[in-house]
This record gives C-alpha cells, structure tokens and sequence, in this order.
C-alpha cells in the first residue's frame, strides 16, 4: 500500500469480547513515522512529534492507523514546505498540485473517480491528519471538496468531466459561494438575483436537458467565500424563485472569466485565500447549472452534509497537536524545583484535554462511519454531523486556549505553533454553521425522531 492510497477497511466497533489469541497485536510503536527533522524545541512553529499509534477501543484498522501516521509525515515532509513558501492569505497553486500529485485530493473532491464516493471517514483520517501537520494544506485540500460538491451531486456528465479532474489533480481552483452580506446562518434568506433574459425559454435540447435554452443574469454579492477572487470557478448559490425561501435557489457553476463577475481579497485573523465576489449582470444558461431550478439549497446542504464531520476532524487535529506540544512543554519547563507536569492541576488539565480531545474524535469518526453506511441524507446522518462538529469545534477551542495557557508567554509569540493554532481554532465555531444552528439542528432532529410514547406518566396523578 502506497503512502497515500486509502486504507483498507472501515473503522468497526471492537466487539467486546476479550482478546483472544487471534486477535491482531498491538500496533507497534516503529508504526509511527520518527518524528520529523523539524518538530524539535528549537523550532517553535513547529508541531510536535507524533505520539504513538493508538489503541482506542473504538478501533480504526491497524491500517488505518499507520495511513494517518504516514499522512502527518508526509504534511511535515512534502507540503509544509510549499505551505511555508507561500503567503497563507492567497490561493497555494503548487501546494494544491502537490497535494494533487500524491492523490490526496482525490479523497475530497466527490465524484472525480467514476463511480466512486468519497468516503467520509477516509476523509476525516486525512483532514485530521494534515491539521495536526501541515493545516494550510489541510484547509486548501477541504476548500477543494467543498467548492467541486456541489458539482459532483448536482452536475451534468459534461460539467463533471470538465471540472472534476482537474479539482482533483489541483490544477483547477473550486470555491463555494453561499453566504452574502445580508445572509450567513440564514442562508435561505440569500438575495443574489438570477433574473430571466427575456425570450429565453424554459424548454430546450443541450446539456443542461429541458432547461438549457434558459438564459438568467446574476447581480448582487456574495462575501467570506474561500478560495475567492482566485479560484478558477464558483458554485453560486442564486435566487431564481420557483417559491418563497430555501425553494427559491438554484446553483450554477460559473467559470471565473464570466463577464461582470469580480472580486476583492479580505484579511482575515488566520490568513486564508477568502474574500468578496460583485456579479454585475454575470450571464448564465442552463447549461449551467447544477441540478433542476429551485433545488439548489438541498445542493448546498447535502454537499455540507459531507463536510461537516470533516471539519471536526479538522478541529481534532488542530487540538491534538496542542495537547502534545503541552504534554512535551509540561515534561521539560522547569517550575518550583521540578518540572511543570509535577504540578497536579498542569496534570489534570492534560488528562481533562486529551479526554476531550479523544470524546471528540470518536463523535467524528461516528458521524463519518453513519454517513458512510448511508445514502448521504436521511436517517440520523444530519444529527451525528451537528454533533460531531459542534463538539469538536467547541473542544478544540478549550484545548488550544488550556494549551496557550500551560506554555505561558511563549505561546503567544508570533510564529509559535500556538500562536498559530490559537488563531487558527476560531472560525471552524462560526463556519459551516455556527455552534449555535449546530444545536438548533441537533434539537430539530431529536424532535423529528423522538419515540413514540410509551408506558406510563413519569408523574404521579394528583389524588385530588
Ligand atoms: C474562515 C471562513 C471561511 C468561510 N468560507 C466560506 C465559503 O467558502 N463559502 C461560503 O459560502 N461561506 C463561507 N464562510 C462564511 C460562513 O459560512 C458564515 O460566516 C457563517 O455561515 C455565519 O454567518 P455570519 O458570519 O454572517 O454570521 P451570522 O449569521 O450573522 O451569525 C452571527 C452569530 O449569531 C448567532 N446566530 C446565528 N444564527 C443563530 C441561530 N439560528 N440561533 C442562535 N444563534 C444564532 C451565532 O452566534 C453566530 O455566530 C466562511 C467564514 C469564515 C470565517
């Protein structure tokens, strides 16, 4: 099995039986890579050397394990040097190619394999995996699945051919463009306008189907969409209008040379390539979009079905990299004649850290694993990946922060890994969903699925 080809299996819950003499042995520690040349004290940024493979009794494949352990050595070895080569703020054109090279787009761009699907946990493996090594490629990767999903549900034949391979290979950029100004958690309430050219027609031949001869003009503005002004096209979210709301949007996919389509860069906290798009009366067909007209919200939230797991994962490995870099602070910064780790409230802030941080991983690979077993949709698909990445988000945020703590000042000098985590942690709470709606889903479902009523009253009946 090559570095990057995906690992055999599935994670399966152990049963839990006690081990028997066929039981597979333990992982051994040579499993892990050696640490990497530059994850020593004297480099800061850092991350710290991998722990060793684990033993969790939710039980990902021992292959699994050595695929995520060999993903973190290849994000030190062959991608932190494109990332660090590059201003983080801007699109990474070789980082996305190298990351195409090693086939690991592959696992995030939905569809680019005839007849495959991503895998979710596959991909949560590897967005874990590179946000504990190398999170610029990690984020680049996602940005890549995100912005080519909506292609790969909703896309003509044609539309796939001409645009997910090259997602995949990284030599195309892809962007999701859903939120507005005006429209962010309430994203039904988008207001981009997609006005019907007068004399075009509903019906036609092509390859948009029965609404190719269909022409419409986009104007308004979409804002905090990554990969924007740079990628090489949008999947843009617009209101057509079959009715009121969510039934009123369709998607199109939208070449970033469309006359009248521009864009700005924003500055952000953590620096990524994200900004603003103007559409000024941007031409589209029905060859252009992606799925029927008044469809394209279930579009957009089956693509971020997928993702929200995903970034969890994200949010797990950012936290993991903090707990070592704590675990390896806490043993060797003198304190009060001993070390840090001597202080027992430094230790149970370790051990309260690393049981979130392990809480956390296994709501996501659950979450990945039911979305996996599934169609994409229905059962309780959309709850475990609110939960998932609800509690991973929040638990990353609390890690990362104790972790600031534990360190002292150090951590807040720029350039320190922590330094960088700390501001790297914050968004994945208001992206995709803010915490917020994450609970609100989380309580729509519960209410949709509560059993029926059975037995008797919890209450005594008054005996008046
Ligand atoms: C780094 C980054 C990358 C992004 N990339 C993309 C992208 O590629 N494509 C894209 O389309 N968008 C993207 N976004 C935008 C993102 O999806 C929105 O920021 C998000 O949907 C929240 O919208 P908002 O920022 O307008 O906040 P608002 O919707 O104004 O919400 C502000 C706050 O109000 C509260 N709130 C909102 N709704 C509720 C509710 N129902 N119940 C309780 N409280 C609530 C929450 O605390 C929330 O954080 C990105 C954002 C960031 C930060």
């Amino acid at each position: 099995m090559s570095a990057t080809e995906p690992p055999p299996g599935r994670a399966t819950p152990t049963p839990p039986a006690p081990p028997t003499s066929s039981a597979p042995p333990p992982a051994p520690l040579s499993a892990s890579p050696p640490p990497p040349a530059s994850a020593t004290s004297a480099d800061p940024a850092a991350p710290p050397p991998p722990a060793a493979a684990s033993t969790s009794a939710f039980a990902l494949s021992r292959a699994q394990q050595e695929w995520s352990a060999r993903l973190r050595a290849l994000g030190t070895e062959r991608l932190r040097p494109h990332a660090d080569s590059r201003d983080p703020g801007r699109v990474n054109r070789p980082l996305l190619r190298e990351l195409g090279e090693m086939g690991l787009l592959g696992h995030a761009v939905p569809g680019a394999r005839p007849g495959e699907r991503v895998s979710a946990l596959d991909l949560c493996l590897l967005r874990e995996a590179l946000a504990y090594s190398c999170p610029q490629a990690e984020t680049a990767l996602a940005l890549q699945g995100l912005g080519a999903g909506p292609v790969a549900d909703g896309g003509t034949p044609g539309q796939r051919a001409r645009w997910l391979p090259e997602v995949a290979a990284g030599r195309a950029v892809a962007a999701f463009a859903l939120s507005e100004p005006g429209a962010g958690s309430d994203a039904a309430a988008l207001a981009l306008r997609a006005e019907p050219e007068p004399g075009a027609g509903p019906k036609g031949g092509g390859a948009g189907g029965e609404h190719a001869a269909r022409r419409w003009r986009l104007s308004g503005r979409k804002t905090w969409i990554s990969n924007a002004p740079e990628a090489d096209f949008y999947t843009v979210f617009a209101r057509t209008g079959e009715g009121p709301g969510s039934r009123g949007v369709s998607a199109f996919l939208v070449p970033a040379d469309r006359p009248g389509l521009t864009g700005a860069p924003l500055d952000m906290l953590a620096p990524h390539a994200l900004g603003t798009l103007t559409f000024d009366a941007v031409p589209v067909t029905g060859d252009d979009l992606l799925g029927a007209p008044g469809q394209g919200f279930p579009v957009a939230m089956r693509t971020l079905n997928l993702f929200r797991p995903s970034v969890g994962a994200f949010a797990v490995g950012m936290a993991q990299a903090a707990l070592d870099a704590s675990l390896q602070h806490a043993a060797e910064r003198p304190a009060f004649g001993g070390v840090l780790r001597d202080l027992q409230s430094v230790s149970h802030q370790l051990a309260e850290m690393a049981t979130r941080t392990e809480a956390a991983r296994l709501l996501v690979y659950a979450a990945a694993s039911a979305y996996d077993a599934s169609t994409g949709t229905g059962g309780d698909v959309a709850r475990r990946a609110a939960m998932a990445k609800l509690m991973a988000t929040e638990t990353a945020q609390y890690v990362v922060d104790t972790a600031v703590q534990i360190h002292g000042a150090a951590a807040l000098q720029r350039g320190h890994l922590l330094e960088h985590l700390y501001r790297e942690v914050r968004a994945p709470r208001i992206y995709e969903g803010a915490s917020e709606v994450q609970r609100s889903l989380i309580a729509k479902e519960l209410y949709r699925t509560r059993p029926p009523r059975t037995g008797r009253p919890h209450t005594k009946e008054s005996p008046t």
